[in-house]
């Protein structure tokens, strides 16, 4: 079923009875060729390109809860590619170019908003750090604009200007930058994939390996039976580990709970996605009008979905810092998400130590902007046995031979990433 004015039209004439869902909700079958663990963005956009860009559509997603219950569907929403370090550059920069034209791909709304993303700095020397990445970022032709106090002013009038314990001396923009409703996504990834024929398995937990003779991966064991398969590739974000132990490996990934807020709706204040330089603090404001930020991670290991309340302190103190008008507005709901945090805050695309399995890892906070990229690239590691050039920096033995990508500076300490 195809999304058009032309349907939309069709249907409304009909009473809006013949919609048929928007993916399969299929039964798990004996084998396939390719076994996708985790119906996140990321695993079902692979499904999604294996199916389109390499004509392999014998493929399973297997999801332990529903489509969107685990971090796709619990993020504040925002892409960009605004990234300074080789390695990372090229992937985030052609996932921005999937994202502007993912809702054409999929024939599924998306609501993909380029709003701008607007990082404020506070001191000269953030400043300097600031037009160092805009440069690199423009030297790779990625758009970056840097703005002054004024600036900056002209485009947040409301913001604390006046006697702000750390004053905003100004920002750098991307604007190609912005939003996409995140469960849209999922939607959409689910929806492309199963058209063209991937079975989108929900409710069936992955509990174990199928090994052949030589060790090698070939198939799952699951809450639904035993499931066979040429190759098998994980997705699962903050269960990586978890999934990981289950094949006898080790990941350089701890997981962390973040927690995310939405306000109550008020009348449209905010149009960009801005970013406090000074605290960890960045927020939007949804289409129906809610006000959406988040903050640091909580700072403890955590497999729990939900956060505590020092944090939810800590990031309202962001908020009143860099904005005091959004005190007046009440909170209305918070939630947290398992952050798969690796040792230099850089995900993993790679092959796994075991024959037959795949690992697709480590994107902390920053996945959801990743999803396109991420799936286009661990499709062709997949199907080709190749690294996307825009991935191949994101090996798994980077940590052993010293390749670490470092985006923040931060060392091995994954709660800072
Ligand atoms: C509060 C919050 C805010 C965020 N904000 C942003 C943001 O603004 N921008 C940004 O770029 N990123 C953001 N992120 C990060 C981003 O959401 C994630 O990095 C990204 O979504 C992870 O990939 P995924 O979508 O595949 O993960 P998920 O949606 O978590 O998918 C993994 C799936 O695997 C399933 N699974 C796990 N174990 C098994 C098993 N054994 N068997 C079967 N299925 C299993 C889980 O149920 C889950 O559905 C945020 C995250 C959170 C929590």
């Amino acid at each position: 079923m195809g999304y058009s004015f032309f349907s939309l039209a069709a249907n409304a004439l009909t009473g809006h009875r013949r919609w048929k869902p928007t993916w399969r909700d299929a039964s798990p079958r004996d084998r396939y060729d390719v076994v996708v663990i985790g119906g996140g963005g990321h695993g079902l956009a692979t499904a999604y390109y294996l199916a389109k860009n390499h004509g392999i559509a014998n493929v399973a997603v297997i999801e332990k809860g529903w489509i969107g219950s685990g971090n796709v569907g619990r993020n504040t929403t925002i892409i960009r590619s605004n990234y300074m370090l080789p390695g990372n550059t090229a992937f985030y920069e052609l996932s921005m170019k999937l994202w502007e034209g993912l809702e054409a791909d999929l024939g599924y709304n998306a609501m993909v908003s380029q709003r701008g993303v607007l990082n404020l700095f506070h001191s000269d020397a953030q400043r300097d750090a600031y037009v160092r990445r805009g440069n690199a970022m423009m030297l790779e032709g990625i758009d970056a604009e840097l703005l002054d106090r004024e600036g900056v002013r002209r485009e947040m009038p409301f913001l604390n200007f006046d006697d702000a314990r750390f004053p905003i001396k100004g920002g750098l923009v991307q604007r190609r930058g912005g939003t996409a409703r995140h469960d849209a996504v999922a939607w959409g990834y689910a929806h492309g994939a199963s058209e063209r024929g991937v079975d989108i398995v929900q409710n069936c937990e992955v509990t174990g390996f199928v090994r052949d003779a030589s060790g090698a991966v070939a198939g799952v064991e699951t809450s639904r039976g035993t499931i066979r398969a040429g190759k098998v590739a994980m997705a699962v974000a903050g269960n990586s580990s978890r999934v990981a132990a289950l094949a006898d490996f080790r990941l350089p990934i701890e997981s962390h709970v973040l927690q995310a807020f939405v306000s109550e709706a008020i009348k449209p204040l905010i149009d960009n996605v801005v970013t406090f330089g000074a605290g960890h603090f960045y927020i939007t404001q949804s289409d129906k009008g809610g006000l959406v930020f988040g903050g640091d991670i909580d700072g403890y290991n955590s497999y729990a979905q939900r956060g505590n309340l020092p944090t939810v302190e800590d990031v309202c103190e962001g908020g009143m810092a860099l904005m005091p008008a959004i005190g007046r507005v009440r909170m209305l709901r918070s939630w947290g998400g398992i952050m798969d945090m690796s040792m230099d805050g850089s995900p993993i695309i790679d092959r796994s130590p075991v024959d037959g399995l795949y690992v697709n890892a480590g994107w902390c906070y920053g996945g959801f902007k990743a999803t396109p990229a991420s799936g286009h690239c661990f499709a062709r590691l997949i199907a080709t046995g190749e690294s996307d050039p825009t991935a191949a920096a994101y090996r798994l033995d980077r940590f052993a031979r010293g390749y670490t990508i470092d985006e923040k500076g931060q060392g091995a300490q994954p709660n800072l990433h």
